[in-house]
This record gives C-alpha cells, sequence and structure tokens, in this order.
C-alpha cells in the first residue's frame, strides 16, 4: 500500500471515529434532555396534586359539616359558603393556570402572530371586569397612539395582563389604584401594570417568577392563589421573544413590566 493510500485510509478512520463520538455525545446528551424533562414533569404534577389537595380538603370538610347538619346557624351557615365559595374560586384559578401553564410552554408550539398589544391589553380589561368591579378599584389606561406590533398571541398576552392586573387588585389593601401604560422605542414594546399596594419584600423577589412560589405570609393573610400566576406570565413572555420584570418597595407598591421586541413601526 502506497503511503498516499495509508494516509487516506487513517483520516478516513479518524473521520469515522470522529462521527461516531460526535454521535454519542448527541445521543447522550440528548437522553439526559429527555431525562430532565422527564423529571420536570414528575415534579410539576407532584407539585400540582399537592396543590390541589390543600383547597379540596377545605371543601370537602366544609361541606361534610354542612351536610350532617352540625353548622346550625344561618351566620355559620354564610361563614361555610363563604368559604366554599373562595375555595372554589382558587380551585378553578389553579387549573386555569395549570393549563395556561402547560400551553404557555416555551417549547415553540404556540402559532406567533403579528398582533397588537391594545387589542390584549383592551381583551384583558374585559377579562378583568370582575374583579375590577368587586374590588372597586380604579384602572388607569393609557396606550400610546400607533404602537408598533408584536409577535405573539392576543389571547395569551391578554390572559399575561389579566394576571397582573389580578395581582396588582388582589394585593393592594383598601380601594385598588392600578394603572397600565402601553408604550415603544425603536426596539421594544413595553406594557406596564402598576399598583400602590403592599409591594413585595427583597427576600420574595428574586423568586416569585417560580412556579408555586407564593410571597412569606400570602397564605397566612389568606390571600388565594396558586403561585402560578407569575410563572405563567413569564413563559407565556419568554415564548414570545420578550422579557417580564418587577420593580417594588415593601408598603408603596410594585411595577411589572413586560417588553416584547418590536416588529412593525
Ligand atoms: P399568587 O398570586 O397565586 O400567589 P403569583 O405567581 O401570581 O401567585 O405571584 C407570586 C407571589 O408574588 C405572590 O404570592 C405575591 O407574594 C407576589 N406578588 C405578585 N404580584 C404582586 C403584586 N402586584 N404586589 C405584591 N406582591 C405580588
Amino acid at each position: 500500500m502506497t503511503s498516499r493510500a495509508r494516509t487516506r485510509n487513517l483520516a478516513v478512520s479518524f473521520a469515522i471515529l470522529a462521527l461516531l463520538a460526535v454521535s454519542i455525545v448527541f445521543t447522550s446528551s440528548n437522553a439526559r434532555r429527555a431525562q430532565r424533562l422527564a423529571r420536570q414533569q414528575m415534579e410539576f404534577v407532584a407539585a400540582v396534586s399537592h396543590e390541589l389537595r390543600t383547597p379540596l380538603a377545605t371543601i370537602r370538610t366544609a361541606s361534610d359539616n354542612l351536610a350532617s347538619g352540625v353548622i346550625a346557624t344561618p351566620e355559620r351557615v354564610q361563614e361555610y359558603g363563604a368559604l366554599l365559595q373562595s375555595e372554589g374560586i382558587r380551585l378553578s384559578e389553579m387549573v386555569e393556570h395549570v393549563l395556561e401553564f402547560a400551553r404557555a410552554d416555551a417549547t415553540g408550539t404556540r402559532e406567533l402572530r403579528l398582533i397588537s398589544v391594545r387589542d390584549a391589553i383592551e381583551s384583558a380589561m374585559r377579562m378583568s371586569r370582575f374583579a375590577i368591579d368587586r374590588s372597586a378599584a380604579t384602572v388607569e389606561v393609557v396606550i400610546e397612539e400607533n404602537l408598533p406590533l408584536v409577535r405573539g398571541d392576543v389571547a395569551g398576552l391578554a390572559r399575561a395582563v389579566e394576571n397582573l392586573i389580578g395581582n396588582a387588585i388582589k394585593y393592594s389593601d383598601g380601594d385598588p389604584l392600578v394603572s397600565i401604560r402601553a408604550s415603544a422605542n425603536d426596539t421594544n414594546v413595553t406594557i406596564e401594570v402598576e399598583d400602590r399596594g403592599r409591594g413585595i419584600a427583597p427576600t420574595d423577589l428574586p423568586h416569585i417568577f417560580e412556579p408555586f412560589y407564593r410571597g412569606a405570609g400570602i397564605a397566612d393573610a389568606q390571600i388565594p392563589g396558586s403561585g402560578l400566576g407569575l410563572a405563567v406570565v413569564q413563559r407565556v413572555v419568554h415564548a414570545f421573544g420578550g422579557e417580564v420584570d418587577v420593580l417594588s418597595a415593601l408598603g408603596r407598591g410594585s411595577t411589572f413590566r413586560i417588553t416584547l421586541p418590536a416588529v412593525t413601526r
């Protein structure tokens, strides 16, 4: 065999070896990714089941007591009615959030279109009507004229803004005052939802976008919620190529800001 042929054979063998090595690395990293995804899914299902258990247990105990007639006075019956109502709301909110969380999976399955931020905010306002009326909140909306379009879906963005409005109301004591602003610069469209509510403790701030995280003392204060709302908002906004962040001062209020890449002017 000539030395040229030997060198060629050697090169081919090395190329095959390199190919094999690359495919081994690729397969094992894929397997690790699948394993990690499966573990995350299991953890998610376990966490959801755990979270659903608490309101369900309350509903069962309250309804057992009502059915067995141990709750005698009309006031107590009313109290139990209110408890069943609020736990019911909490359960449906949680189921909605879990569904939205699953839908908002940032894997690109969502169909993105060019959408108007104004449409999404107006839709969010319609969806928030009940919460606004119930809490007698004042909500100001200022949307800049001729905002550029962004990539996303109106329903998803509307639910994200609805979540922020819901929180702004929920975490304000007294008569909530909420302002919603939408504006743009050359590159981004920004939606801000500001409240003058209780604000967020610095120790909570790094965690509030984590699924199921609720601020310290929030559950004790009997403020209903699932801890999934902001995780949903973040997932949706990330799926649209945007970011969500927050500025907050304890006792003074919070401003949540969604930033989305502007597509047209
Ligand atoms: P939930 O409201 O169901 O607890 P979220 O994911 O929407 O869950 O919010 C996570 C946590 O972030 C809340 O438990 C609360 O501590 C804090 N938070 C969210 N929005 C606000 C707000 N506007 N004002 C004060 N705290 C807030």
